[in-house]
């Protein structure tokens, strides 16, 4: 019986190592298509001719905008870039 308890204690911390390294890598392909987004963002923000609409108005919020070709919101277009 307590044989049959190690092999099963083995055998779930071998499962939650190889887990943990399986989110490891998913983080890093995450974090690699985050820069890509980003990196696409930008170009997609020079090509694009913007057209700024105003969102929804929310309670207490200045009015805000967002481009309808590209989604960008207006405050970032000009901070950000
Ligand atoms: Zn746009």
């Amino acid at each position: 019986m307590e044989s049959q308890d190690n092999q099963k204690l083995h055998d779930l911390l071998e499962s939650n190592r190889n887990k943990r390294k399986i989110i490891y890598k998913k983080r890093e392909e995450i974090k690699l298509l985050e820069k890509e987004i980003q990196s696409n963002r930008q170009i997609i923000s020079k090509l694009c001719k913007h057209e700024w609409v105003k969102d929804p108005p929310m309670i207490n919020e200045r009015t805000t905008y967002t481009c309808k070709i590209c989604h960008q919101d207006k405050n970032s277009y000009f901070y950000n870039y």
